[in-house]
Parts: structure tokens; sequence; C-alpha cells
């Protein structure tokens, strides 16, 4: 016997779980997740910021957005602020940030090396401060969402992997390793696996790339919990602090298959490499490190909404870097486009088709 629903949402990242609590309810919903838990992925791997000055203004709307839903739901986020650096190389990309958002706050080397005294003078030529910037309770975000969504009435199947499906009587028949699913309605929300699973269901690709960042948690005494993210305006490096030691990334983004992705000694090493020496942190040892796959569309916006050339197919892909701070409003928007919403045009799959 086939498990039946309204709309079946492939994925429980952010993604999966956002627009299937937005959707049950009103709709029969089930969640189908390939791994034994939900959040293994990318959800699970992030530097777990909210940095409303990240990314150009599309995403910068979605972020304005979504605040709103973070302080509705409330308790998810606490104040880290954001300092983007640049070394004198990095001054004119600095200037052009700051031309295109007046509202940062411009810092001389002395007002960088004040909010994170571990910078060096000398290194640091220039700064601007983003001063409500946030770090989320990115399981309190993805908890509210699944538990909402199972309370409102939505079936979660883990070890659900979708391996192939087909449109029959206007219905999808979906082939999981959790048996057969029928829906009126799919949502692709499978993240680095996006393009594939659409494959799998004779849907053309848009062609997502998965790009692999890597993040370690770096030992020292050092840290003081007050400082900020600090991150180059060129995005070749980030930290803050985490724990008794600093995260940090070389921000990296290595094309990579769909994957449970590994981080590499190389990529760590860079990271430490360039913290040492834009800082006199003095970094020798990890304590532990990971990667994940953030998976961009070729415009590196997300993609929402319904496929022109897949009757009954809607996707949800594409968050980059971002997916955990827009996903309260790409949650709504994918939620109201399958059930006949308008969906932005910058965001529409029809782009690529
Ligand atoms: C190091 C790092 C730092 C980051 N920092 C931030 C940050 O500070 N702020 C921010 O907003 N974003 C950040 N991101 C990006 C953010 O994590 C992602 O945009 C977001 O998690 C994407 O969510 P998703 O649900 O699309 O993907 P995922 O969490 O990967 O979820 C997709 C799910 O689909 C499932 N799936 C795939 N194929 C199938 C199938 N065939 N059947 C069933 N299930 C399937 C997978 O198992 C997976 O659970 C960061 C990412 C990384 C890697």
């Amino acid at each position: 016997m086939a498990i039946e629903a309204d709309v079946a949402v492939i994925g429980a990242g952010m993604a999966g779980v956002s627009v299937a609590y937005e959707l049950a309810g009103d709709h029969d919903v089930v969640l189908l997740e390939q791994e034994g838990q939900p959040a293994y992925h990318t959800t699970g791997r992030s530097a777990a910021m909210f940095l409303q000055s990240y990314g150009g203004p599309v995403i910068r709307a979605l972020t304005a957005a979504s605040r709103l839903r973070y302080d509705e739901i409330g308790g998810l986020l606490s104040p880290r602020s954001l300092l983007w650096v640049a070394p004198a190389e990095q001054m004119d990309r600095l200037d052009a940030v700051a031309a295109a958002q007046p509202e940062l706050v411009r810092l001389d080397p002395a007002g960088a090396v004040a909010r994170c005294p571990a910078l060096r003078l000398d290194w640091v030529a220039g700064a601007l401060l983003e001063e409500n910037a946030s770090e989320i309770d990115v399981l309190g975000l993805h908890q509210f969402y699944l538990g909402g969504a199972r309370r409102r009435g939505a079936s979660v199947l883990v070890g659900a992997a979708v391996r192939g499906g087909r449109r029959t009587g206007g219905r999808w028949l979906l082939d999981t390793a959790a048996g057969p699913v029928t829906a009126t309605a799919v949502v692709n929300a499978a993240g680095a696996w996006a393009d594939e699973v659409a494959g799998d269901l004779g849907v053309p690709p848009l062609g997502l790339q998965p790009l692999r960042r890597t993040a370690a948690v770096a030992r020292t005494d050092r840290v003081d919990r007050a400082w900020p993210l600090v991150g180059d305006v060129g995005e070749t490096f980030y930290f803050r602090p985490e724990g008794a030691g600093v995260l940090v990334s070389p921000a990296d983004e290595t094309p990579s298959e769909p994957c449970d992705a590994r981080a590499e000694d190389l990529d760590v090493a860079l990271a430490v490499e360039r913290i040492n020496e834009a800082t006199d942190l003095g970094l020798r040892s990890v304590v532990t490190a990971w990667a994940g796959l953030r998976t961009f569309a070729p415009d590196r916006l997300p993609v929402i909404g319904p496929d022109p050339a897949a009757p009954g197919l809607w996707w949800l892909a594409g968050q980059g870097g971002y997916g955990i701070q827009i996903a309260p409003e790409l949650g709504r928007l994918a939620a109201a486009a399958v059930t006949g919403g308008a969906v932005p045009e910058a965001l529409a799959v029809a782009r690529f088709r």
C-alpha cells in the first residue's frame, strides 16, 4: 500500500522542514529523508550566522524578511556582531561594500583592533562593522519547523531515500526506500542532491553546483567571547569565538559531487595559516574539523517554485551560503508557490528553462 499525501517534500534539512511546516495543517504532508536523522548534511554543518550585510541585494532582502520571522518566533538569535576587515589589497572591495551598504559602520585599523584585539594593526587597512548581526540556534530553528510540522499532522519518514518516480493519473508515484509514496505535489528540497533527485524523477537538472566549505574549531586561550565574527571582505577566511576556542574557515568553495563531505587537512591548514597572518592568535592545532556542501544555482540565487518543465514538481534549492538565515522567508515563499502564489522572478525556476 502506498502512502498517500497531498505534498511530498524530499529532504529534511532546513529547506525541507521549513516548507513542510508552512504547508502542514492545511495539507497532508509527508517529509522524506534519506538519512537516519534529519539535518545530517549541510544544515548540521553551518557557521550558524545571521548576517544582514552578506550577499547581494536579493539575498539581503530575503534576510531582512526572514529577520521579522526570527523575531516573531523568538529565542533563536543571540548577538554576535560582524567585522568585515580588509588588508591594503582589499580596500577597493571594502569601499564598494561600504558604498552599497551605507548602514555599515566604517572603522579605521585602530577601531577594528579595538573590536578584536587579536587583529594585527599592521595587517588591517580598514573595516566595516555590522553591529546587529547574530548567531543562530540552528538546531532550535530546525526543531521549531520539524516539531511544528509534526504537530500540524505531517508524517516524517527517515531512511526514506527517494530513488525514482513518475507521474501517473495526475499524481506522482515515488519509489522510496521506505516504500511507495503518492502525492499531488512534490517539493524537491534535496540540497546538494536536488539536481540528482530531479534526474531520478525524469526532470532536467538546473545546473546546481555543490561547493565544499570547511570549518574547524581551533584551540586558543586568547579568545574573548565578546569578539565579533571577523571575515576578510575578499572572503578568504573567517573566525569567531566558539566554546573555549575559535571557529575558523578558509571560506573555500571546492566543486564537489553530492556526498557526505569531509574536511581536507589542507583546507583546515589554509584557514589556520590565513588567520595567523591576520592576527596574533598563533593557532596551532584544531579540536575538530568538518565540511559541508553549499549548493549554488548558476546565478548564485535560490531556486523556488513550480518547474515549467515538470507538472507537479516544485523546487526549493540553491540556498548557497545563506540557507539558514533566509530559511523562514524561503519556506514561506515555497509553500505559497505550492498553493498557487507568485514567486519573485529572480528566484523562479523559469529563469533556467
Ligand atoms: C561550513 C558552512 C558554513 C555555513 N554557514 C552558514 C551561515 O552561517 N548562515 C547560513 O545561513 N548558512 C550557512 N551555510 C549554508 C547552509 O548551511 C545551507 O544553505 C543550508 O543548510 C541548506 O539547507 P538544505 O535543507 O537545502 O540542505 P541539507 O541540509 O543538505 O538538506 C538536504 C536534505 O536532503 C536529503 N536528501 C538528499 N537526497 C535525497 C533523496 N533522494 N531522498 C530523500 N532525502 C534526500 C539529504 O539527506 C539532506 O538531509 C553554511 C554551510 C556550510 C557548509
